[in-house]
């Protein structure tokens, strides 16, 4: 098209040249787009309110957003009765697992929801250093391609590993430069910033200054500090305090991941943790969050009902610890042991570099590391050990140990969250699913310690429903809270997965815009487009409006779907008619067409 106006330009400033009269229109000739919205309901990514328009599509961008734009267009869409957005931007996803393997970059699951960009290398852990070097990560995907644009953070736990392994102690002075050289070196590669988890192991064992030390290093890039905070529970405020002291010292705007409480006895603290984090915004300080819109955060292993201690009997439970484990690991050599690792880690196939890691590591660092991920796993066994099943029901069946047992089952399910606070995610008995342990003990007419033991020896999946509604609607309200699902690019209909992997966006649109009005659709629209864009330093993401990358959303309202369940995960959303990634049509008449039009979005040096 353009090099067909290129020529008939050339073609009419030669005929004037030359003194031919040319018999020119009145009128210029009709514009030509590469695509074209037409009569679309746009939010434009801000605050005001919709209206009707068409937007203009060529070489990527956003060339004209109007009342009405006549002209010819490659392709047109008529979104008469659909709404138009800019595409939705996931602040925090950790799709980066997932899309080690190819068959997973479309991340189709984020495609259906209306995203194309996300942020990944979350909760300090990413992709590389361990497994590939941030340039080889954002070089296969450049050249394979992805589905939704991705932005990159550097992990410090993946660091901080490299480094001291999994030792509970300060880095000395030269590994803590050993660690700045390696965020250094990410952010040279492309990284957008550094995100901790200070709740996962060896990240909670850095403390402030250390952190501190390495968000220095990526200020200068004007980079980013996001952060799974170092307590989300009782401690929710000084964690969130040492996110702002973090800013404040380093000299970069911090973000918050995953924002909100757990435990029934701190709902209500997310009020004070706002009233804080408000407090540090208006000193100048740039603080903000995402926010996923569930009462309950992992998909599985699923809480027990039966503390491990009942389950096992408090004898064996204090027999058994992590030192067992690493025991038995004695009489193994190193090839040995690193060949179990390679078993006990199934998300990922080892890198060479990964091998020459373990390799390199001094024996007692390798069978920590070993028998850390088996004694996680063996613990999650549960009613499946034959041999422990055994020995608790003969434990059960005796008058005073059963009792003993039910006084502890009640009294940690009460201490925790309560019966009606545990919800059946998957089950043998199909009608419980969806129903608090409440709901259950009534259908069963059974004491709720009872139902437990139940729902326990049938091995069905519980989840603690540890948020509150009114502090997920509190946060959700807040001007300066992006959306950031925390999910996953999971292999299609394999295994389970949390439904924030397949629904966060559109339920945040279904369940608080249209269902239950706690937020209006330009509040959501906005938290999850041009503000996490703002948060990102994109200038050109995020909104409907020419000059802007052509990132857009059109969706059905009336159509919209998200039927991914706790039992049924691997449910696709529905209500997406058309998704374009940088001016390219991935989601194309509901369905995706093949196309992986996602770019690596590095940081520009600032
Ligand atoms: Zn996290």
């Amino acid at each position: 098209m353009i090099l067909k106006r290129i020529l008939l330009c050339a073609a009419i400033t030669v005929l004037a040249l030359i003194g031919v009269s040319t018999a020119i229109p009145a009128q210029q000739p009709a514009a030509a787009y590469d695509l074209l919205i037409k009569h679309g309901l746009v939010y434009d990514g801000s605050l005001a309110p919709p209206s009707k328009m068409d937007v203009a599509v060529s070489g990527g961008r956003i060339v004209k957003v109007a009342k009405s734009i006549p002209g010819t267009a490659g392709r047109v869409i008529e979104a008469d009765g659909l709404i138009v957005t800019p595409g939705f931007i996931d602040l925090h996803t950790h799709v980066d697992d997932g899309m080690y393997f190819p068959e997973n970059r479309a991340c189709l699951n984020y495609l259906t929801q209306g995203v194309t960009t996300v942020v990944v290398g979350q909760c300090g852990s990413s992709a590389w250093p361990i497994f590939e070097k941030a340039e080889d990560l954002i070089g296969t995907w450049t050249k394979e391609g992805i589905g939704p644009n991705a932005a990159v953070l550097v992990g410090h736990g993946t660091v901080r590993n490299i480094v001291l392994g999994m030792e509970n102690r300060d880095p000395t002075p030269d590994e803590l430069e050993k660690m700045k050289a390696l965020v250094k070196e990410a952010m040279d590669q492309g990284a957008s910033g550094l995100s901790t988890g200070l709740i996962y192991l060896p990240g909670s064992y850095a403390k402030t200054p250390e952190v501190i030390e390495l968000a220095k290093v990526v200020a200068p890039y004007g980079g980013i500090y996001h952060t799974h905070i170092r307590n989300e529970r009782n401690n929710l405020l000084k964690a969130v305090g040492e996110a702002i002291e973090i800013s404040e010292k380093a000299g970069l705007p911090a973000h918050i991941s995953h924002f909100k409480v757990m435990g029934k006895a701190n709902w209500g603290l997310v009020k004070d943790a706002c009233d804080v984090i408000e407090a540090a915004r208006s000193r100048g300080l740039t603080i903000t969050a995402d926010q996923y819109p569930y009462r309950f955060t992992n998909g599985y292993p699923y809480s027990r009902l039966i503390p491990r201690a009942t389950w096992i009997g408090r004898e064996a439970a204090d027999r058994l610890t992590a030192g067992d484990v690493t025991k038995i690991f004695d009489h193994l050599g190193d090839g040995e042991l690193i060949e179990l690792y390679k078993k006990v880690t199934p998300f990922y196939p080892l890198s060479p570099r990964q091998v020459e890691f373990l390799n390199g590591l001094p024996r007692k660092r390798l069978v920590d590391f070993v028998a850390s991920d088996l004694f996680e796993l063996s613990d999650f066994q549960g009613p499946q050990n034959m041999r422990e099943r055994r020995l608790f029901l003969k434990r059960l069946a005796d008058p005073d140990e059963g009792r003993k047992i039910r006084q502890e089952v009640r009294a940690a399910i009460d201490n925790a969250l309560g019966p009606e606070n545990y919800v059946v995610g998957i089950s043998v008995e199909k009608n419980l699913e969806g129903k608090t342990l409440k709901e259950v003990a009534a259908l069963k007419g059974k004491s709720v310690e009872d139902a437990a033991i139940e729902l326990e020896l049938m091995d069905a999946k519980c989840i603690p429903f540890q948020m509150c509604e009114p502090d997920i609607e509190y946060i959700m309200k807040k001007d300066w809270v992006g959306t950031g699902s925390d999910g996953t690019a999971p292999s299609y209909g394999i295994g389970l997965t949390h439904i924030r992997s397949y629904t966060t966006f559109l339920r945040k649109i279904k369940n608080y815009v249209l269902d239950k009005p706690v937020i209006s659709m330009s509040h959501a629209v906005r938290s999850q487009t041009s503000w996490p864009a703002q948060i990102m330093k994109w200038d050109d993401r995020g909104w409907i409006k020419e000059g802007c990358k052509a990132d857009i959303v059109v969706l059905n309202p009336a159509a919209l779907k998200t039927p991914s369940s706790i039992s049924n995960s691997h449910q696709y959303s529905q209500g997406v008619d058309y998704l374009l990634v940088n001016g390219r049509l991935e989601i194309d008449q509901k369905k995706w067409n093949g196309v992986l039009a996602g770019q690596v979005l590095k940081l520009k040096k600032s």
